[in-house]
């Protein structure tokens, strides 16, 4: 059987899967991806981005290719047929706050599964990691020095085992790797809420012309309650739910009924073809530990939400990402193993927090979810804000006072001036006349941050990185620097002083500041970077 050695083994090529190959080959480390789908997903599953996730494609480089697929953020109307004349906006853009001022991306954006997923595709091949597609996880096994996994072609039935350093389980809700490795969960669990999917052909534009890709159409009547979303040209889907309170069960959604519903759909008679149709129950459920040895749980497997608030992919690729730096620090032999316990202990609060929101939210308001399904008391039910970048981290990668612990943080967006722990600010600069955001200035290693009397930090990074390997870029900004802070907007945000520093993170995280020029900023930069990266 031909063995071949891979850093790091992904199972699931969905977004977060392919998301964590992205991040991982942009940090150095190459990966084989293994998915038993055949080909990228092709129907619209997770559909808007949120601010946060751009700028983590933004700062890959993918910003450009996202905001050329993706559209406004979705908007809903409802009607009481497809045909029928009277329109009522649901929710629109306005539904969601206004990110000036957070973030150099908008809000959120429409960019489903099925336009991301080949975007992400593509960059992770670009980069010399591998896709294997119809291949399919069989075992695995822990030692100390990796994992072995054996794996099969679909196609042809032939098996091979794949050696290495590490595993991520970005296998889906019902992630076979976290059944293998007996890991529980907690929260909600399944919830009684019972959807399907029916996937269609037919003339809907003739009759809403005027919807846009990513917007949807909510359907009331007598006949049937919905939602339509476009797919693609006369594709689209037609979301509902049914009751088995009430007698009701899935077998009962032949193809026969699926197109007598869709025709009260549209309210007149007009020719479909149902393609597919697919049952589905929302998870609220979150896994108690998202590391096993050399294994890690990412994306759905970790962490499981309702589609309510747009936050399952999402906080997946935010997962992802702070894995993957992590892991290509201890491949590239720079960091301590112990680095990688951050990951658990920085993404379970935040999961979990997320998940719960997840409970209620604009996509629940729309369909008829019956009785018993779980909720949110209204006082709990926070802006979406907090699920995307109002946290911040307590662990042994940030230096605070703040002992690390398994609660939930919560920021405001006007907290998110540079404490460590927190998503760093982004301000609008200029350099070289074009006016870029302060996040546009992270590279994939640490960058510290000073002001205009911050020399002496260049020589103390340049030190520390020599001795250490780690990468620390200096980006004065102020008066007499590359980078002009138009309006002092980045001195208000960050309050930082002409000889003070903050370090952030690969991430996009703040790791430690000095408010202060400490006597030996060498010594202090080491050390902070020896504590951050576990290095003994
Ligand atoms: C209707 C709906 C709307 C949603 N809207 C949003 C939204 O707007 N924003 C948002 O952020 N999220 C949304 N979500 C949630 C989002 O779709 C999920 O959170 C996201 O797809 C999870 O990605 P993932 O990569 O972790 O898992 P998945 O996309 O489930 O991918 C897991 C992959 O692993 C593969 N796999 C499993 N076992 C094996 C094995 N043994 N070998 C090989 N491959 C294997 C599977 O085939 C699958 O492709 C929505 C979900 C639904 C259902």
């Amino acid at each position: 059987m031909p063995v071949t050695r891979y850093p790091v083994l992904i199972v699931g090529a969905g977004a977060v899967g392919l998301a964590a190959s992205t991040l991982l080959a942009h940090h150095g480390v190459q990966s084989l991806t293994i998915e038993k789908r055949r080909a990228v997903f092709v129907y619209p599953k997770a559909r808007n981005l949120t601010f946060r996730s751009l700028e983590i494609l933004r700062g890959v480089g993918l910003g450009p290719a996202v905001n050329a697929a993706a559209h406004h953020i979705s908007h809903m109307i409802s009607k009481k047929t497809l045909s029928s004349a009277e329109t009522t906006v649901v929710f629109d853009t306005d539904f969601f706050p206004d990110a000036e001022g957070i973030s150099p991306e908008p809000f959120g954006k429409y960019c489903p599964q099925s336009v991301l997923e080949p975007i992400l595709l593509d960059e992770t091949r670009k980069w010399g990691s591998e896709v294997r597609y119809a291949t399919t996880l069989v075992s695995f096994s822990q030692h100390d020095d990796g994992v072995t996994a054996t794996i099969e072609d679909l196609d042809t039935g032939t098996r091979s085992d794949v050696h290495a350093d590490y595993l991520l389980a970005a296998d889906g809700t019902h992630s076979p790797v976290r059944s293998q490795l007996g890991i529980a969960t907690s929260g909600a669990g399944r919830l009684p809420i019972f959807v399907v999917f029916i996937y269609f052909r037919g003339p809907w534009k003739h009759y809403v012309p005027t919807l846009g890709d990513g917007d949807a159409v909510q359907v009331d009547n007598p006949g049937v309650t919905g939602i339509m979303i476009p797919v693609d040209n006369d594709l689209a889907v037609f979301m509902t739910t049914y009751f088995p309170s009430e007698g009701e069960t899935l077998e009962m959604f032949t193809a026969e009924r699926c197109r007598a519903l869709l025709l009260e759909a549209f309210g007149t008679n007009v020719a479909i073809d149902v393609v597919d149709v697919a049952p589905w129950q929302p998870y609220e459920q979150v896994a108690d530990q998202f590391r096993c040895g050399r294994v890690f749980l990412v994306g759905d497997s970790a962490h499981t939400m309702p589609p309510f608030k747009g936050g399952g992919a999402n906080t997946g690729i935010g997962s992802a990402q702070n894995l993957a730096w992590k892991l290509a620090a201890v491949l590239h032999g720079t960091a301590g193993a112990e680095l990688l316990d951050t990951y658990h202990t920085e993404r379970h609060p935040v999961a979990q927090f997320a998940a719960r929101q997840s409970l209620t939210g604009p996509g629940a308001a729309y369909l008829p979810l019956g009785e018993g399904a779980p909720t949110l008391a209204s006082d709990e039910d926070l802006p979406l804000f907090y699920m995307i970048a109002g946290y911040k981290y307590r662990s042994a990668a940030v230096i605070t006072d703040e002992p690390a612990s398994d609660a939930v943080h919560l920021v405001d967006s006007e907290e998110l001036h540079g404490e460590p722990g927190t998503r760093m600010p982004h301000a609008w600069v200029q350099r070289d006349g074009e006016r870029i955001s302060t996040l546009d200035l992270l590279d994939t290693g640490f960058t510290l941050f000073t002001g205009p009397a911050g020399t002496p930090w260049f020589g103390a990074a340049e030190s520390v990185s020599r001795s250490s390997g780690v990468s620390i870029t200096v980006r004065p900004i102020g008066v007499g620097t590359d980078i002009s802070d138009v309006d002092d907007q980045w001195v208000k945000l960050t309050g930082l002083s002409p000889e003070s520093a903050m370090l952030v993170r690969p991430d996009a995280f703040v790791a430690w500041r000095a408010d202060t020029m400490p006597e030996s900023p060498q010594r202090e930069l080491d050390s902070v970077i020896r504590r951050i990266l576990a290095r003994g």
